[in-house]
């Protein structure tokens, strides 16, 4: 298929409430959606870094300068076979994964759509009943954070995972695990804020029986987590350090970590998704897909990613109420005693909802 046409669409969307993660509060999301357009269909792509560079190097401002003044001129009106032919035209590219996954999940919805399937089976997947989990942020004190799980306990959650950060932590887990007593499957995530000087202090987690400790230990490490691992119960989950198959080979080789949080834009999209989940299923590492707080679009594309065999525990597609007053999407991912499910429709499922869109567009720009 030929590449007609691609829009860049920066948005702006209000949290329901603020986020609070080891590296900041969330209340406003900018987000970028790419449409890529040929022979009369339009797929839809988002761009879910964060807003500065926390998580992640990139931000919103930096994937709209790589996509408007190199990514998409790069390859705008190449004629494709299928999506993955767009990364070798990106490969002169270092870097910035999650602005050229933008461009790429486009391509994928693009694709499915002009074929009439839904992305998920146009993918290969199988799994109908996807288990939802919920991130909760830092909560003002543990007991306001124990009151708050019990409450989202109720709505049916299969995994509830608390963002900790330094001084932040033991006091927080035990008033949650106090409060959900033992039968709730409960994860924390430090977003890379400790070091190999706190594997005491971590060891205290393992009294509480967390199903993984997500990246405790520094952003770009999978070193350190190795020696981490051997000292602790808990099973260790990488996030960040994750960019590709090849980490993930090598995180395995040296003991890193037994989980993975698969995010689809802090690896390219789709295509390399697909091989990271091959690869963990054939390892036997467990696997879920991370949230980036996306709009009803990236979470669109993390509902049909986690439909292949390989995702076995509870990823982070909590439904678009959690998050927003309203999604521009339509419908909305909802969650249904604690599942949600692949969405029907020809391509990711979801119709966008344009003149909400238009309201919340800051920018545009058309290739
Ligand atoms: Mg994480």
């Amino acid at each position: 298929m030929k590449l007609e046409q691609i829009e860049l669409r920066e948005i702006r969307m209000q949290m329901r409430t603020p986020f609070e993660t080891s590296f900041g509060v969330t209340q406003e999301r900018r987000i970028i959606l790419v449409s890529i357009s040929s022979g009369g269909v339009t797929g839809y792509g988002e761009v879910s870094c964060n807003e500065t560079p926390g998580y992640s190097y990139e931000t919103t401002d930096t994937a709209w300068l790589m996509l408007n003044d190199l990514f998409a001129p790069a390859i705008l009106g190449h004629d494709l076979e299928q999506p993955s032919d767009v990364l070798p035209l990106l490969k002169p590219f270092r870097g910035h994964p999650f602005a050229k996954a933008g461009l790429e999940l486009a391509l994928w919805d693009l694709w499915a759509r002009a074929a009439q399937q839904p992305l998920w089976k146009f993918i290969g997947g199988t799994k109908t009943d996807l288990p939802v989990g919920l991130s909760v942020g830092i909560k003002s004190s543990p007991e306001a954070l124990a009151e708050f799980v019990v409450q989202q306990k109720a709505l049916g959650y299969k995994r509830i995972k608390l963002k900790i950060g330094r001084g932040r932590d033991i006091a927080y887990v035990a008033a949650a695990r106090d409060a959900l007593g033992w039968d709730t499957h409960l994860t924390v995530d430090a977003n890379s804020d400790y070091t190999l000087e706190d594997t005491d202090l971590l060891g205290q987690l393992d009294q509480y029986k967390l199903q993984y400790i997500e990246q405790p230990l520094s952003n770009d490490d999978i070193v350190d987590h190795a020696t981490l691992a051997q000292s602790l119960e808990t099973p260790l989950c990488l996030d960040e350090p994750i960019h590709s198959l090849g980490d993930v080979r090598k995180a395995v080789q040296l003991g890193s970590g037994s989980v993975i949080n698969l995010k689809i834009g802090r690896v390219g999209g789709h295509t390399e998704s697909h091989k990271i989940a091959k690869y963990c299923g054939e390892q036997g590492l467990a696997l879920w897909c991370g949230g980036m707080l996306e709009s009803g679009v990236g979470r669109a594309h993390n509902v049909a990613l986690q439909t292949l065999p390989q995702f076995t525990l509870a990823s982070d597609t909590a439904p678009s109420a959690r998050y927003w007053l309203e999604d521009i999407t339509d419908p909305e991912i909802t969650m249904h005693g604690g599942l949600t499910h692949p969405l029907g429709g020809i391509g990711i499922g979801v119709n966008l909802r344009h003149d909400l869109i238009a309201k919340l567009t800051t920018r545009v720009a058309v290739l």
